[in-house]
């Protein structure tokens, strides 16, 4: 039997386990008969209605162990859920046992050191709001349900990254649970080979219990960049935010365009509602007076539609998006892709793309990849090749299953026409559903970078109990 046939064993003969396992937890275990179990399930894209034998509501270190060791000792397929906002659905499974993080929120915040300790389950909601009490903050996404898991593992992409560089730059150490069940603690000094494979190596090595992370003063009040320019200025917008943020601060690196459909809803006039738009967003990582007066170039380079910048708590900022990603209605399929730079060409072909979008929740949106991040050599973490200075991301959204092969096939198109410009490589938390498997994340990591990953895992996970994810295949 193979190592991967092994781990499909379905759950049906192992009653005893089981009751072995629901006994050691201080958290729960659900199976399919249990009440709570239909909405322990639920994870974000409602495109997955996946049913697994078990999800372990793990409440603590020892839970985590005991999981690891009865899922690898079972042979099950095993998936570990953070925030379940992973878009490919990798935080559940069919007939298998999901290792669900969730319950272990707690975050604990020194403002003394400037280090922050979340538990492998919080989400960047959780964290923010703890470390707002200190004034402080650390680069996360721009959505606060999103978990701090599968966002810091693979990267992170958020408001900050200009000034402070990615979720994963910033971390210090993590307590990790591998295959074997050890818990280990990764730093820059201790078990130094897994402190480098999980900045990047997403959930590839085990269980994160602990992340510890540098934070960094930000707030409470920012400046919060947002002209809603016409889609038929879009192009135009993106010469003149592309130009200006050659010679910008780090301090505004964080910036993006998005490409959207203004929504019925009264938060917006009555006469925009269906405009098709295009927002340059941003954060000012400084003090938000200097950032209401440095942004200003940014709020004119067309006449906008709209313009809700202005300053405001950092936590509202983090929070603004998210009424627009309820979880598990939406259908979606998000991909990326890093440009070789971003010239007038390239602009020209995006512009009219992403405008034209076959369904107003869709986003498409540029990403500014440079500052901080760009500082970071590429074999220092796995993340890999800072070089890319912009990314595109394709977020396919959409509700009607009907619906789907339409929105797929539009997003896969996209992408695929848009590859010529770039070298291949995505950023893997949109990295769609995976379906391209190995050579999509050789790609991205870049082959030496790759080779030293298959290494590790041969090293921590022998028999890729953690699979489930942008999966790293071990070889010895
Ligand atoms: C609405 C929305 C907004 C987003 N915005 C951003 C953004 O602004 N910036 C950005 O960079 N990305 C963003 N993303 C992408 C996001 O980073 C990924 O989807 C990420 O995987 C979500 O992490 P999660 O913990 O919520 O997901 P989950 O589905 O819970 O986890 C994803 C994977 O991460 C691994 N994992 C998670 N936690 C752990 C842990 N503690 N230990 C070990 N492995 C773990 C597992 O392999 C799991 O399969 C967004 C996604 C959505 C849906």
């Amino acid at each position: 039997m193979t190592v991967e046939a092994a781990h499909e064993r379905d759950a049906t003969d192992l009653a005893a386990p089981i009751e072995a396992l629901r006994t050691a937890l201080r958290g729960h275990l659900l199976q399919p008969t249990d009440a709570d179990y239909d909405s322990a399930r639920l994870i974000w894209n409602g495109m997955f209605d996946k049913k697994p034998a078990l999800i372990a509501r793990c409440n603590g270190t020892a839970d985590v162990i005991d999981a690891v060791n009865f899922a690898r000792e079972t042979g099950l397929l095993t998936a570990v859920r953070c925030g379940g906002h992973n878009s490919s659905g990798s935080g559940s499974c069919d007939g298998g046992i999901v290792i669900d993080l969730s319950a272990m929120n707690a975050v604990h915040v020194d403002p003394e050191t400037r280090c922050a300790r979340v538990q492998g389950g919080a989400t960047w909601g959780d964290f923010d709001r703890e470390a707002q009490v200190h004034g402080l903050a650390t680069p996360g996404g721009v959505v606060s349900a999103t978990g701090v898991g599968g966002l810091t593992l693979a990267g992170g992409l958020g408001w900050l990254r200009g000034k402070y560089g990615l979720s994963l730059d910033n971390l210090v150490s993590v307590d990790i649970v591998t295959a074997d069940g050890v818990l280990r603690t990764a730093s820059e000094s201790e078990n130094s080979d897994l402190f480098w494979g999980v900045r990047g190596g997403g959930g590839n090595f085990g269980v994160i219990t602990s992340f510890e992370f540098k934070a960094h003063p930000v707030g409470p009040m920012v400046m919060f960049l947002a002209p809603i320019y016409r889609a038929e200025d879009a192009a135009q917008v993106m010469r003149g935010w592309r130009d200006f943020m050659a010679t910008a601060r780090d301090e505004i690196g964080g910036t993006l365009v998005e490409f959207s459909t203004i929504p019925a809803d009264p938060e917006y006039p009555e006469e925009t509602w269906g405009a098709k738009v295009m927002t340059l967003a941003g954060v000012w990582a400084g003090p938000a007076d200097e950032g209401e007066a440095a942004v200003q170039p940014l709020r004119v380079l067309a006449d906008p539609l709209l313009d809700f910048s202005g300053q405001m708590a950092y936590c509202d900022v983090q929070q603004l998006f998210d009424g627009l990603f309820p979880k598990g209605v939406l259908r979606a399929y998000f991909k990326s892709v890093y440009l070789n730079g971003f010239d007038d060409a390239m602009i020209d072909e995006i512009a009219p793309r992403a405008a034209d979008r076959p369904s107003d929740r869709t986003l498409c949106s540029v990403w500014y990849m440079g500052g901080a991040i760009r500082r970071v050599a590429g074999d220092a973490t796995a993340f890999g090749d800072r070089d890319m200075g912009w990314m595109l991301s394709i977020d396919a959204i959409w509700e009607d299953p009907a619906d789907d092969q339409k929105n797929l096939d539009w997003a896969r198109a996209f992408w695929a026409d848009m590859k010529h410009h770039s070298n291949g490589r995505a950023y893997l938390n949109f990295a769609g559903l995976g379906e391209e498997g190995e050579e999509l994340v050789r790609t991205s990591y870049g082959a030496a970078n790759y080779e030293r990953l298959v290494a590790l895992k041969a090293k921590y996970d022998p028999t890729n109990l953690f699979r489930l994810n942008q999966n790293i295949k071990p070889r010895g």
